[in-house]
């Protein structure tokens, strides 16, 4: 009888990929799309993949060990370790677009060609080069490309695509492997997708609930393995990118407002469909031009060679990495240094275009970097930044604030569930013990001021039930029931972890 692929590590200490987590599970384990021994069946691609994770879950409430899906190993939380089974999900990256009608609930009202099954391990890269040469691409993703989908999702990544909101936003359906190796479909009651006789050919159980498929899509590996998500892709359009230097003055009321008509930006009035800002805390005086404002406009698509996989990392295009660069040889100077990396890595650009997958490309992950992310309403976005500058300035360290906008999350506890529009301020900084002092400042710093400010999962968070609750208030109960509601006792502790324990949610 064939078995699925699963290959084994054992005491082996694993890492995360800038390195701030670090830990030896019990296994670490590869799932392959690949069946081992006779009788191997003809079933779809990811068959064997499921099978596995399947597998795996009964394995580990059988020894009464914890299970956690690793997807990129992006997160600089503890959000994907485990002491018990770590189950690299890379290899799973089957992806297929375009479903039958049989397949579809007669209420789903969308383009069928342009539903995208992607497995769990897809990678965003994978996925935008996939998307791209069908004429498709994702509605949004976050800066760079390394994320795999289940773990992008998971935490809630997103860019700036003030429209559209985070990753998570644009997800219709979860396939998850639970409990006792059980697997479901979940998705929203209020916008049905797929057939039941789709779930019957899967052999999935269908759950169709609103509050737990807002809770599980943002669920950072606490409601299972997710194998693989379903969403719409977007027909392909090209963005054309700026970035320009201005004092932080001229910048700081467009922050609470997005209303950029006095920014002089090349479309004018028009919010970009992509706008950033980041500001050195240090020079934001009149005549300092403290403040880099990235936007990008939707254009339709023509062809091009600025596609997917053709963008290395390029200067100015990922903010998070470049101190990474620098604190291999002066971490101490990287304050003094801010002002020439910021101004050289964010040099002014005018209207280069190309695909979402080229603009949102490789990051090239260097040195030791820390990175925090906030979430705070639009309104209070000035306050929040302004409470970021103050800290700086009494207490300098190398980060900086960089700020993007979403859409309100409707996932009961994706940071960016601030309604209409959540900003999110990101604080890449070089990794060093002062930079864990200066976040835990900042932290204090907001609560002192009373701003509601939730943390990016994915990113360095204070993990406390107090200060989750503080950002998401009555929100955790809501998701704390949607997890009870889906996984029995076994289940719950499977999926748990000394980290989800110290934020007081399992
Ligand atoms: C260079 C860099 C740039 C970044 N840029 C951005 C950005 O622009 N915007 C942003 O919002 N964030 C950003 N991040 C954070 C990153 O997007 C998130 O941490 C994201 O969750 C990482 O995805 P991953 O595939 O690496 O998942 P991992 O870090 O491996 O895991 C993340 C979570 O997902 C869970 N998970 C993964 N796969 C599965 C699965 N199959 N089933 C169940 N659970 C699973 C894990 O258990 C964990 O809880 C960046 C990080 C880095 C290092």
């Amino acid at each position: 009888m064939a078995s699925p692929l699963i290959t084994l590590r054992e005491n082996t200490i694993w890492e995360n990929k800038h390195g701030t987590v670090s830990i030896t599970p019990r296994s670490l384990c590869d799932v392959w799309n690949t069946w081992v021994g006779p009788g191997v069946s003809n079933g779809p691609i990811w068959r064997p993949g499921l099978a596995g994770l399947r597998a795996l879950v009964a394995q580990a409430e059988a020894q009464n060990q914890r299970i956690r899906g690793l997807g990129g190993a992006w997160s600089l939380s503890p959000a994907a370790a485990t002491h018990g089974i770590m189950v690299n999900t890379k290899p799973l990256n089957y992806i297929e677009l375009g479903f039958r009608d049989a397949s579809l609930d007669t209420a789903f009202s969308g383009n069928p060609d342009a539903l995208c099954f992607a497995q769990c391990g897809a990678s965003v890269l994978e996925l935008y080069q996939y998307l791209e040469v069908r004429g498709y691409t994702l509605p949004t993703s976050g800066a760079s490309n390394g994320q795999t989908i289940a773990g992008a999702v998971s935490t809630g990544t997103h860019g700036s695509a003030h429209s559209i909101g985070s990753m998570q936003d644009y997800i219709l359906g979860l396939h998850m492997v639970i409990d006792g190796g059980r697997h479901c479909w979940i998705e929203r009651a209020s916008k049905p997708v797929v057939s039941p006789s789709f779930c019957q050919a899967i052999g999935a159980e269908l759950l169709r609930d609103d509050a737990l498929f807002n809770a599980a899509v943002v669920s950072f590996g606490s409601f299972g393995l997710m194998h693989a998500v379903l969403f719409e892709a977007e027909p392909l359009f090209l963005l054309e990118k700026s970035l320009v230097r201005m004092d932080y003055a001229r910048v700081q009321a467009a922050l609470g407002t997005l209303d950029v008509e006095a920014l002089d930006l090349s479309g004018g009035r028009e919010l970009p469909f992509h706008f950033e800002v980041v500001v050195n805390p240090y020079r934001v005086s009149r005549g300092q031009r403290g403040a880099y404002v990235r936007y990008m406009y939707k254009r339709p698509y023509r062809p091009t060679q600025a596609s997917a996989g053709g963008s290395t990392w390029v200067q100015g295009d990922d903010v998070m990495t470049m101190l990474g660069t620098v604190t291999g040889w002066t971490p101490h100077l990287v304050p003094v240094l801010l002002e020439p990396i910021l101004s050289a890595q964010l040099a002014p650009v005018q209207g280069v275009a190309g695909t979402p997958g080229f603009q949102f490309g490789a990051a090239d992950l260097r040195g030791y970097v820390m990175s925090s992310e906030i979430g705070v309403a639009l309104a209070d976005a000035p306050n929040a930044i302004d409470a970021v500058i103050d800290v700086a300035n009494r207490f300098h360290w190398s980060g900086f604030p960089a700020i993007r906008y979403v859409k309100g999350s409707d996932a009961t506890l994706a940071f960016t569930n601030f309604s209409p529009t959540a900003c999110t301020i990101e604080l890449p900084s070089a990794g060093s013990p002062r930079t864990l002092e200066a976040f835990h400042r900042v932290w204090d710093e907001l609560r002192a001021r009373g701003i509601r400010f939730t943390m990016h999962w994915g990113q360095m968070m204070r993990e406390n039930r107090e200060w989750i609750e503080y950002g998401h208030g009555a929100r955790v109960e809501e998701w704390l029931a949607a997890r009870q509601s889906l996984l029995g006792a076994t289940g719950q502790r499977a999926f748990g972890s000394d980290w989800l324990t110290a934020c007081g949610l399992g």
